[in-house]
């Protein structure tokens, strides 16, 4: 049954309904087969774009959809509920924009944003490193200046979605010493100089590939730096607590899915000559995974809403990210477990849901990380 959501307007009521013709038609029909293949779903984000679905939340005079935070995220969440991969790569692509969005100058917004937006280019997010993942200041790849203005790029990044495949890539590379010595770069993809790995061995996310980045001496013009040299990781953290909203939102439509096939399950299998939801073990299984369905929702948007307000809500994303997150992990694995032996074959959906949880967990920031976040707003 689809999710009785509150909406703030006829508009955001209307965008549900599209993305879940959407989903309906484009995605569900095309998932299994590219999920299990492992293949990139060729023209899939062209019709999102087409649709207005990658820049919902951006402002219309750059070209984006002008709707709120709590609306985009339960756009994100609808099609996070039939392709996780697809969901991650579009927050991928928000995350991306940030940057030129919040630091650019108006000219370089010019030149840019409108093809960011108008979905004919899709973006990656670049930050993290083989030894630089959670601590992330502790990033080498390097941007020197070439005595022009401009910048040679020499170094390596890695596990970029959507790597290889992106239009332009966020990057964060050291311009200096120190956590104030890194600035964030806006490069095309097919810039002189830059290869890429083959794509990662993943659990899940098949559709979409993750990759390393090869900088070889590669070069840019001054126009390229967003913000001010040695303001990267400012920037890199900003644009993270808006992207950490949308894996929550990623995470809560998993979580849906699963509860959705397991409700829809457990009210057809028999045994012991009754539906196993009317066995009260597994029906408080069911019951308990709704609630942690249904408090994950109302934590993401509760941060949305204070975003959309202007108020401060960098812990309340984190606070979201951490629950949501846990959340769809446990609720996938108990949706296996309503499945019994059924559950762990690849003949149904939800040990896909289990193993794309997973990751949710881990990226934009591990849930120990977010703890860290949490806490440090609690230290007076
Ligand atoms: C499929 C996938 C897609 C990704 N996409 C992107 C992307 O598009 N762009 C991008 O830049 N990155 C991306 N990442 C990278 C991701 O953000 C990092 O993997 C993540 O931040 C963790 O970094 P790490 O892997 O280096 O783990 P580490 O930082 O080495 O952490 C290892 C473990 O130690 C824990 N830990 C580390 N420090 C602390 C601490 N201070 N306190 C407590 N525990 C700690 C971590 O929580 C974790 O459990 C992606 C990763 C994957 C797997």
């Amino acid at each position: 049954m689809p999710v009785d959501r509150l909406l703030p307007s006829q508009e955001a009521d209307d965008l549900i309904a599209l993305t879940r013709d959407i989903a309906d038609k484009v995605l569900d029909p095309i998932v299994d087969a590219h999920e299990k293949a492992e293949t990139y779903p060729e023209g899939v984000f062209a019709q999102l774009g087409a649709a207005g679905l990658l820049s919902l939340p951006q402002p219309e005079e750059w070209g984006g959809g002008g709707q709120p935070y709590e609306v985009y995220l339960q756009v994100l969440e609808e099609i996070a509920a039939r392709w996780a991969a697809v969901a991650v790569a579009v927050s991928v692509h928000s995350l991306s924009s940030h940057p030129l969005l919040a630091f650019g100058t108006d000219e370089q917004k010019r030149r840019w944003l409108p093809g960011m937006l108008s979905g004919d280019q899709i973006g990656a997010y670049s930050l993290s490193e083989p030894q630089a993942g959670s601590d992330a200041a502790a990033l080498r790849c390097a941007a020197k200046a070439d005595g022009n203005g401009g910048y040679v790029i020499s170094g390596s990044k890695s596990w970029i979605t959507h790597g290889g495949r992106a239009d332009f890539y966020t990057l964060f590379a050291r311009t200096g010493e120190g956590s104030r010595g890194i600035s964030c770069f806006l490069i095309p993809g097919d810039l002189t100089g830059l290869s890429f790995g083959k794509p990662e061995e993943k659990m899940g996310l098949h559709a979409i590939p993750t990759t390393s980045a090869f900088y070889d001496n590669a070069h840019v013009d001054a126009d390229r730096l967003i913000g001010a040299q040695g303001q990267g990781l400012q920037i890199a953290f900003s644009a993270l607590d808006s992207g950490r909203l949308g894996i929550a939102a990623v995470a809560v439509g998993l979580a849906q899915a699963a509860l959705d096939a397991a409700t829809a399950y457990a009210n057809e299998r028999t045994t012991f000559g009754r539906k196993i939801i009317d066995h009260q073990g597994l029906g408080f299984v069911l019951a308990d995974m709704a609630a942690a369905v249904a408090s994950a929702r109302a934590t993401y948007l509760d941060a949305a809403r204070r975003r959309d307000l202007g108020r401060p809500y960098s812990t309340q994303a984190s606070v979201a990210k951490l629950i949501a997150t846990d959340a769809a992990m446990k609720v996938t694995t108990d949706a296996v477990q309503v499945f019994g032996g059924a559950g762990y074959t690849r003949d149904y959906r939800v040990e896909r849901y289990m193993r794309e949880a997973k990751i949710t967990q881990i990226f934009e920031g591990t849930n120990q990380i977010q703890r860290l976040v949490i806490a440090r707003g609690l230290t007076s």
